[in-house]
């Protein structure tokens, strides 16, 4: 099965964004076994998408493109492939029903172009939209394929995953399943967790199957995902399983993690598990950290609140820290305490540092003062050194103070 990809988008030839969806797009059908013969780029013009496609399916067995199916005058997708089948474009109601709808349900009058979206080439088949109102298509061209996606990558890699890797498969006759696990780190380099987990990575390069990548994902960590495929999805499950645990023998102490958690999922359920309430007091972040809690459903079952006690005064005043230097780990310690304390919580976590941009308390710019105070335990505290300039030495503080925390959460507490 050979596939070729059209990245459709008069902003990608003049560097407006990056075809970050073909690299994608590449990567899946390496991992699926469908071999990549070609990726080009191509304006938004007519003819010249027209004659893209027809050259893409000389040699190819199927043509995958991206972009170009909304609603505007430079939405050109939908025709071209009419044209290369040679049929006409029809209304397709359902379709029209469901984009009516979406606009209805947000209140918005719609604009007659949108349905345009609900135009299908005849013979088509319609990949349905979960996330946009573009829908996917998949277009029969006598033997071969032409499927249509939406530019933007997260309707792109929904589709991709649910229709057309699927079918891709089907049509090369692989009838085995394949499931991935992503494992997220934090606190080691992608170099340092490369080496750690080199023998196994040689391992792997020598059996092949699961496969393994480092995907960095900036201040969230590093992801560790293993590829696995197998006759069905219980053996595919059950290799996952087995290497999991051998990645986990090694890099474990790193590990906080699997697939969609996230550090803030991470730390709520464990509070939750044990029953326990959150209180923050957030300087240097500002409530970055309570931002980001609070972004999950459910937060309120564990998170009371948090005191964003960016002026000293109210350090002194509202949290009971000691007037002095407030870029410090005693201040931090004084910070979490005063915390749980104003807001009823049995664990409160305080952050307290220099974002810049100029040092402060004799402190550089990057330092971080933390401390978690858990009821019935002694406070404890940490000094860390952020890179970057103010966002990132901020966004970084964020998911640090969160590892911090969630390292003492797991410390089991001493029965007394
Ligand atoms: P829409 O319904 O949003 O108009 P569309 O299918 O018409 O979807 P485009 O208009 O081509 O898609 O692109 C929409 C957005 O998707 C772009 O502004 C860009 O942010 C992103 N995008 C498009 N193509 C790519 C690509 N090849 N790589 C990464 N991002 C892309
Ligand atoms: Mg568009």
């Amino acid at each position: 099965m050979r596939c070729s990809v059209v990245a459709v988008g008069t902003e990608l030839l003049l560097g407006q964004i990056v075809d970050t969806n073909s690299s994608w797009i590449g990567e899946q059908l390496a991992a699926n076994g469908i071999d990549s013969l070609l990726q080009v780029k191509v304006g938004d013009n007519h003819q010249r998408i027209v004659d893209v496609v027809r050259s893409a399916l000389v040699e190819a067995d199927a043509v995958i493109m991206c972009g170009g199916l909304g609603p505007t005058h430079d939405d050109l997708t939908r025709e071209a492939i009419a044209e290369v089948m040679g049929v006409d474009l029809v209304m397709h109601d359902d379709i029209a029903q469901v984009i009516r709808n979406i606009f209805e349900s947000r209140g918005r009058r719609m604009a007659d172009n949108n349905l345009q979206q609900a135009m299908v080439p005849v013979g088509a088949t319609v990949i349905h939209q979960t996330r946009g109102t573009a829908p996917g298509l998949l277009c029969p061209v006598g033997d071969k394929v032409i499927y249509a996606v939406p530019g933007v990558p997260h309707e792109m890699q929904d589709m991709m995953e649910r229709a057309i890797l699927p079918d891709l498969r089907t049509r090369s006759g692989d009838t085995s399943v394949i499931a991935s696990r992503v494992i997220r780190t934090w606190g080691e380099s992608e170099s340092g967790l490369n080496e750690r987990l080199n023998p196994i990575i040689a391992q792997l390069e020598e059996i092949g199957n699961p496969t393994l990548a480092f995907l960095a994902s900036g201040w969230e960590g590093i992801k560790v995902r293993l590829t696995a495929k197998g006759a069905d999805s219980q053996q595919a499950h059950a290799v996952l399983d087995d290497w999991q645990a051998k990645v986990l023998e090694i890099v474990g102490d790193v590990v906080f993690g699997f697939d969609a958690d996230n550090m803030e999922t991470v730390v709520l359920n464990l509070l939750r598990q044990q029953g326990l309430t959150l209180g923050l007091a957030e300087s240097v972040t500002g409530g970055l950290v309570s931002g980001r809690l609070t972004s999950i459903p459910g937060a309120s079952d564990v998170l009371r609140g948090s005191v964003v006690s960016y002026s000293s005064e109210v350090k002194f005043d509202l949290l009971g820290v000691p007037r002095g230097p407030v870029v410090s780990e005693a201040a931090a310690i004084a910070m979490a305490e005063g915390a749980r304390r104003v807001l009823g919580a049995e664990v409160a976590l305080s952050l307290t540092g220099v974002a810049g941009p100029a040092e402060q308390d004799g402190q550089p710019v990057g330092t971080l003062c933390i401390a978690v105070a858990i009821n019935g335990r002694s406070t404890v505290s940490t000094t860390l050194r952020m890179p970057g300039q103010r966002d990132q030495m901020r966004q970084m503080s964020v998911i640090s103070s969160l590892d911090f925390l969630r390292r003492q959460i797991l410390i089991p507490s001493k029965t007394n």
